[in-house]
């Protein structure tokens, strides 16, 4: 069997790692060995945005390189989908494989499905029901032209019940929760983030920023690193910068809202994760960050209008402020997520079941 994984940006690294090394451990051990083609389109290309998790996670080497990056959605996804319908064409995979929500994504659906490849979108399902973000256009047509999808939340599951996907749906957990699980003991023995910052235990804040609707609305940013900026009066805030949100807060002369804040370069995944467990609390507009916040039961602070993993909300780990400074500093003084917990995301062996279903 051979399957072309599409990857281009940081959170599809960290889940592509999953299913590669249930790829790995499956071919060790019988005879129907599984090829994995892996295209990068290139649309993360920075060192710490792409290379790092691929040294560090031991992700294959991608086979193909598109490099295509920093152009229009439009450009961007044709582009990527010229080169992808190439590739495809020289390598007749058994099946594509896709992840998440990005334009890299939408591009694989589309070249994959126009060629009659089947097309397994891993995440299938998520929605905030806002097609104002980029995002919810990509997996809305990624989840209709594949052919298996896996939700990784009965959430996930009924919402495209709810669109008339009924069929080829398999809730196998989610990738995310088997990194979180499968990196965390690496990251606790390799990382020295905590001791290179100087930092301890429940004595500060970590926060991401890089939506498209909070890095490109500028009232919806300063808002954001005003309410930071006041919150890090009480607790030092760790801000690892993507960057775009980088780009924008220069071009804007936003610099000085961030003058309280530790502004550090994005930072590997094994790095994250000891920020992520050991933070008194996070702040955060990144799908991926508000999850494992709550793998790693530290309380979230949601700056958005609403998100696709509702559980943690429901759960009372999660908390959605919008780009408001009030809210912000209101929920890092007054709200209480001292609430019970329990596994929402699988068991962290997504990544094996995945295999084991394409195999048929
Ligand atoms: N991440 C990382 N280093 C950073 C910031 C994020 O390794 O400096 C990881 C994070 O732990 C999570 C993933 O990247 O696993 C989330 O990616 P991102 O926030 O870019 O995208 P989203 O999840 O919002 O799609």
């Amino acid at each position: 069997m051979r399957i072309v994984t599409i990857i281009g940006a940081r959170p599809q690294f960290i889940k592509a790692a999953v299913v590669s090394r249930a790829i790995k451990a499956h071919n060790a051990q019988s005879t129907s060995i599984i090829e994995e083609v892996i295209i990068h389109t290139g649309q993360h290309y920075d060192p710490n945005m792409s290379e790092i998790f691929f040294e560090e996670m031991n992700i294959p080497k991608p086979n193909y390189n598109l490099n295509i990056n920093g152009k229009s959605h439009g450009k961007m996804t044709g582009e990527m989908l010229f080169s992808i319908e190439d590739v495809l064409l020289e390598t007749k995979p058994d099946w594509v494989l896709i992840y998440g929500d990005t334009n890299s994504t939408l591009a694989g659906a589309l070249a994959a499905a126009k060629l009659k490849i089947p097309v397994a979108h891993v995440e299938a399902g998520l929605r905030s029901f806002n097609r104002q973000m980029p995002e919810e256009i990509n997996r809305l047509i990624a989840d209709h032209v594949s052919s298996l999808l896996f939700p990784p939340t009965q959430t996930a599951v009924n919402n495209l019940v709810n669109e008339g996907i009924e069929k080829n749906l398999e809730n196998v957990g989610d990738v995310m929760y088997d990194a979180s699980l499968f990196y965390r003991e690496e990251s606790k023995n390799k990382s020295k983030i905590l001791k290179d910052l100087n930092l301890k235990k429940g004595n500060f804040i970590l926060s991401t920023c890089h939506r498209a609707e909070n890095t490109d609305d500028i009232n919806r940013l300063k808002n954001i690193l005003e309410g930071l900026a006041e919150v890090s009066k009480d607790t030092s805030i760790i801000l690892p910068l993507h960057p775009r949100t980088k780009a924008i807060i220069e071009n804007n002369g936003l610099q000085e809202l961030t003058n309280l804040l530790t502004v550090i370069e994005p930072v590997s995944f094994l790095d994250m994760i000891q920020l992520e467990e050991n933070a008194k609390m996070i702040i955060t507009d990144s799908g991926g960050v508000q999850k494992e916040a709550y793998f790693f039961k530290v309380p979230c602070i949601t700056i958005r209008d609403e998100t696709e993993w509702v559980e943690t909300v429901e759960a009372g780990w999660n908390k959605i402020v919008g780009a408001d400074k009030t809210r912000i500093i209101d929920a890092v003084q007054t709200t209480d997520f001292n609430k019970p917990w329990q596994e929402l995301y699988g068991d962290g062996h997504a990544g094996e079941r995945i295999v084991k279903i394409l195999l048929g």
